[in-house]
């Protein structure tokens, strides 16, 4: 794809102070769900050992598995922030990778780590 539009240095510093912040969000949250997660598996086996209920062991398991769930999923966040920082620092952020057009600005901080438009990603190809 040829690059024909480009973000102004001024616009990208903006954009990667703000992904910069929701970074620092997203890795105190997967701290806090690490030690959620942690503890829930303390839990688990203490009741391992004093519960001989089903049920509780089931319940257990639910938690455990919701946490760890949640935890991955801010991970994969922090993920996509990370390239999005990537993206800024290689020139492809913020460009749309169909038409090569600029990608709106509304459209990057709601999904920093976007490589289309709205426009291109919900045409039917
Ligand atoms: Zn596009």
């Amino acid at each position: 794809m040829a690059v024909k539009v480009k973000w102004l240095k001024r616009d990208l510093n903006r954009f990667k102070k703000l992904i910069l912040a929701k970074r620092e969000d997203s890795l105190e949250a997967i701290d806090r769900a690490k030690k959620n997660t942690d503890n829930i598996l303390e839990g688990g086996s203490v009741n391992a050992i004093y519960s001989s209920h089903m049920a509780d062991a089931g319940s257990d398991h639910q938690e455990r598995e919701k946490a760890f769930y949640w935890l991955k999923r801010e991970m994969d966040y922090l993920h996509y922030l990370e390239r999005a920082l990537d993206m800024i620092d290689d020139g492809s952020f913020g460009i749309c990778k169909d038409c090569g057009e600029k990608i709106p600005e509304t459209r990057l901080i709601e999904v920093p780590h976007t490589t289309t438009c709205y426009t291109c990603k919900t045409k039917i190809v």
